[in-house]
């Protein structure tokens, strides 16, 4: 990883206007050694090197629209990010955690052991390893979903620097309604980030209109039940006026009859949402909804006037979908690796 945090306190005995020389060349020039910063004093740019080398290691594996990073982080992790290339718009999904400690049911990020949490500076450099690569084409990030491995609102403080270096003009500059964060639950989280009087979108993970069924597919929900977690978002809605974007994973007949429909519909009532239909991607214990049962599933929500949208399925070639980061680095490994970022 980069360690942009460190660069202020490395130029803090050189003039103000030599920080901003070196941001500069960083999130805009998109140096990938300081050498390349002629505006620096040769002897600043050695400094540089040694003290905050600016080399992202990583292996890729690109498909049609879907590229999907292996970026090495110190001590031996290493984290996945993927970026989305459609509709004319480039979104990176990036990871918060190394592993997940949530161990929701149908995600394959869950069933990894939680390791760690990202530094801000690493969440950064996934971004700007695509932001890197896009430029090769005359391109650029549009949009950053927080989406990858693990459960952004347990790594609150790093996730919060992040979004700011994300926003900020002289960073990666990616306006915060460009940005999605998506939690699994974590309601006194939604509560602290209302007040944070960011401009960023929030998804939430809800996957099941009743306590029962979705503490069954999501432990998570057993210590934030259905009634703090909507609490939660009424209170987001109300500090924000935002608009929330509820998750729903469907699953063959376990969430996906008429009966969730309509309780789904029940609870959203009155909130100011709209609700994410995602296909379960995968085949075994469980599996996608037929599409009988998709199309009955999103009947019964026009029908009580819940707004929906239904998500692409890109990536699915590479397990880059939801929910499958890291779940099999095989392809990445027999890849080699790039230093493409
Ligand atoms: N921990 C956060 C962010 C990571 S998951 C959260 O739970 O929101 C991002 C999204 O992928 C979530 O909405 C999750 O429900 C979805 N997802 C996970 N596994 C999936 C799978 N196998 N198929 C489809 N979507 C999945």
């Amino acid at each position: 990883m980069i360690r942009f945090s460190k660069l202020k306190d490395i130029l803090s005995t050189h003039p103000a206007y030599r920080f901003a020389q070196a941001e500069h060349a960083v999130f805009k020039e998109l140096i990938e050694d300081w050498q390349q910063a002629t505006s620096l004093p040769l002897q600043l740019r050695e400094q540089l090197n040694r003290q905050l080398p600016l080399t992202i290691h990583a292996r890729n594996i690109t498909m049609p629209h879907t590229t999907k990073a292996l970026i090495k982080l110190h001590q031996g992790y290493t984290v996945e990010t993927v970026l989305l290339a459609h509709a004319k718009r480039n979104t990176v999904c990036v990871s918060s955690q190394v592993g997940c400690p949530l161990a929701c049911r149908f995600c394959h990020s869950g069933k990894l052991a939680f390791q760690r949490n990202l530094h801000a500076d690493e969440i950064i450099t996934q971004v700007l390893y695509f932001q890197r690569i896009l430029k090769k084409t005359g391109d650029r990030v549009n949009n950053v979903v927080f989406m990858g491995m693990g459960e952004p609102f347990l790594n609150y403080h790093h996730v919060i620097t992040a979004l700011k270096m994300l926003n900020h003009e002289n960073k990666l500059g990616i306006s915060a309604r460009k940005i999605s964060i998506s939690t699994a639950g974590i309601a006194h989280k939604i509560k602290e980030f209302s007040r944070e009087g960011m401009q960023v979108n929030l998804a939430v993970s809800l996957n099941a209109p009743t306590d029962s069924l979705r503490s069954q597919i999501m432990p998570v929900n057993k210590k934030y039940p259905l009634k703090d977690l909507i609490g939660a978002v009424r209170y987001y809605i109300d500090q924000t006026n935002r608009k929330v974007m509820f998750e729903y994973v469907l699953i063959d007949r376990l969430n996906d009859q008429p009966v969730h429909a309509q309780k789904l519909s029940v609870l959203l009532k009155d909130l100011l949402c709209l609700v994410n239909l995602i296909p379960y991607n995968g085949n075994g214990a469980l599996n996608p909804p037929s599409p009988k049962a998709l199309n009955r599933f999103k009947k019964i929500l026009d029908q009580a006037g819940t707004q929906y949208i239904q998500r692409q399925r890109l990536g699915k070639e590479i397990d880059a979908a939801c929910g499958e980061l890291l779940y099999r680095t095989h392809a990445l490994d027999a890849s080699g690796e790039t230093q493409a970022g």
